[in-house]
Parts: structure tokens; sequence; C-alpha cells
């Protein structure tokens, strides 16, 4: 039994989630302690609970402890079964991070999967949906895995409602590991300012406030009505899909932040990713750590990306897979730049 204290390093769900998802894929049963014990509403939250749930589901565990404001928890997995699945958050809590929990252990299971989700799909502090399907998704069909992804409806907090599916058919060969040490030319970039259920200016006054910064050609710019959506919801999205990397960065509307401002925090992160020359981005950095373990620790497949500075969730994903693989990690840092090597 691994016992991993969840109020280590970054301290929130992701060292839930992500110890979930190292005990599917080794079988290795954990306990966790102090489950998001220094946020405002410690413990298993609604969102959490449905990531417990959904893990158990797919490698046929016996839980203890799976309820709302649990602090702690027994996990005790059997065998990853692949098939079909439907996951329901139940509120506007994200179905990404709930995709994100059972994704590595699918992509290398038995037989292929279709999944349902149900819940948030564009969240602040979550990867929105479009950042799955432009960035995270195209590296993992990278790793040999064949993947498919459709948005049914948007879902923007707090109404929630949205719903996507993804059918997995993992490699015949195994996961292969990748290197993204180069970026290339930017080949396309947009901005794509989104509103649901809200005036249409909002959207307008971000693409304003993205152009004088940005000084991209006009047809770079879009504005997105998401009328599927049940509750109002307003994002912007840069996009820059360069020779050998993707990115998506975002800001979220909500109440008290100008559009403007919105606007200028995905064009902060955006310049601050050209200006570094790495091809993966902080999200999509901490988010490649896990399934790149994988490959390393089942298939022997190494990897290596250059990426900007590690987030307190990329070094504290290092440290949870160091816990249950038997892998190395390797983090060289120089003049902001850092690279990891996998493997
Ligand atoms: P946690 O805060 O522990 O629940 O983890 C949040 C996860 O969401 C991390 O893996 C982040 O990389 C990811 N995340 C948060 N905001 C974004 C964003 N704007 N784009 C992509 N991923 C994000």
């Amino acid at each position: 039994m691994i016992e991993i204290d969840g109020s280590q390093g970054e301290g929130g769900g992701q060292i839930l989630r992500s110890s979930l998802t190292l005990s599917l894929v080794t079988g290795k049963p954990v306990r966790l302690t102090n489950i998001r014990a220094g946020r405002d509403k410690p413990g298993l939250m609604r969102q959490h609970l449905t990531a417990v749930r959904a893990a158990a589901e797919v490698g046929r565990a016996e839980l203890q402890g799976d309820e709302v404001g649990s602090q702690g928890l027994t996990f005790v997995p059997k065998q990853v079964e692949p098939g079909r699945y439907a996951f329901a958050v139940g509120t506007a809590g994200s179905g990404t991070l709930v995709l994100q929990t059972v994704l590595p252990a699918l992509i290398d299971a038995a037989g292929p999967s279709e999944i349902t989700l149900e819940g948030g799909t564009h969240n602040p502090w979550a990867p929105p949906y479009d950042f799955l399907a432009q960035a995270y998704f195209p590296l993992v069909r990278q790793m040999g895995v064949g993947l498919t992804a459709a948005l049914e409806r948007h879902g923007f907090y707090p109404a929630g409602g949205g719903r996507f599916s993804v059918g997995v058919v993992p490699p015949v060969g195994g996961l292969k590991g990748l290197t993204l040490t180069t970026r290339g030319e930017v080949l396309h970039r947009s901005f794509t300012a989104v509103v649901a259920n809200l005036a249409r200016d909002i959207a307008q006054r971000e693409l304003d406030a993205a152009a004088q910064r940005l000084n991209w050609p006009d047809d770079c710019f879009h504005v997105y009505e998401a009328n599927d959506s049940l509750g109002p919801g307003n994002i912007v999205m840069i996009e820059l899909h360069c020779e050998h990397a993707r990115e998506l960065f975002t800001g979220f509307g909500r109440q008290g932040a100008r559009a403007e401002r919105v606007a200028s925090e995905a064009v902060d992160q955006a310049h601050a990713y050209l200006a570094a020359d790495v091809p993966v981005g902080p999200y999509l950095a901490d988010q490649l750590i896990l399934p790149l373990s994988i490959a390393a620790w089942r298939h022997g497949a190494a990897s290596r990306f250059r990426t900007l500075r590690l987030t307190r969730h990329s070094t504290t994903h290092i440290e949870i897979v160091q816990r249950f693989l038997d892998v190395a990690v390797r983090v060289e840092e120089e003049g902001g730049v850092v690279e990891v090597a996998i493997g």
C-alpha cells in the first residue's frame, strides 16, 4: 500500500487524481491522507469524487472514504478494463480533469474505449476542452494512440451541463515516447473570443484589446457564440500551431474582470511562450509528465521535452510519479528554459 500525504507539494486535486491514475496503471493500492487539506473547502469536492468513482469503475477498485468532504481515501484496484464509460460530475466541476484521471490508464489498456463526460468543459483552473483537443490530444496521438474527440455542448462555470466524448484505441506495439525539443516556425495562429448567453460586445472588446497587443492580421481574430451552452460564459483562446508543437493559451471571463484584462491574460502567456522559443508551455508540461512516465516505465520508451520554468504542479507530478514508478526523471534548467528527460 502506497501512502500519499495529499497536502504535500502543490497540495490540490492533482495529487489525488495522479495517485489514482498511477495506482490504476501499476495495480498498487494507495492510501491518501490530508486530501486538499490546505484548501478553502478541504477534502473531496464533487469533481474529485467523480474522478475517484471514475477511476474505481475503470479499475474495478475497492474504495473507502469516497464521500464529499472526506480527507482520507483508500483505493485498491483490480484490473483496468477498457470499455464504454459515462461519467457525470453533476455540477460545473471539470469533466476534462475527470477524463485526465482515467485516460493514461485507458490509452495503455487491453482494448478500445469510449468515454462520455458531463460537467464543465471550459472551467477556470482546469484544461478547457479546446486545450485538450488542440494541444494535449495531438501529443497523445504521437505516442501511437488512436484518439477521437467531440465536444457536444459547452459547459461553463457556474451552470456546467457540458458534454464531450472521447474514443481511445491503444497502440499495438505499446506507447511511444516523445522528443519535443524544438518548436519550428509558427504556421497558424488565431485568437478566438467565445461568449455564451452574453453580449457579443464583450467578445468584440476582447478582440480589440488583443489585436492592439498582438499585431496580427485581421483574419486571425474570431468571435464564436456558443449558443449550445446552458448558462453564461466567456473564454478567450490563443491557438499557436507550429511546425513541431501546438499550444493553446486561455483567459477566463469572470465577474469583476474587465474584458480587456481577460484578453491580456491570454496574450501574456502567449508572449512568454513565444519569447522562450520552447515547444511545450507550462500547463502542457505538467500534463505530459504522467503519460510519458507511464510509457517509459511500461514500454522502456524514453522522452525529452523543453519547456518554461516548471510550475509547482509539474514538480509535484514528478514527485508523485517517483513514488509509484521506477523511472528516472531528470530536470536541467538554463536561463529560464528547462529540459525534462524521462526514462
Ligand atoms: P489542480 O489545481 O490540482 O486541480 O490541477 C489543475 C490542472 O489543470 C493542472 O494539471 C493544470 O495544468 C490544468 N490547467 C489549469 N488551468 C489550465 C489552462 N488554462 N490551460 C490548460 N490547463 C490548465
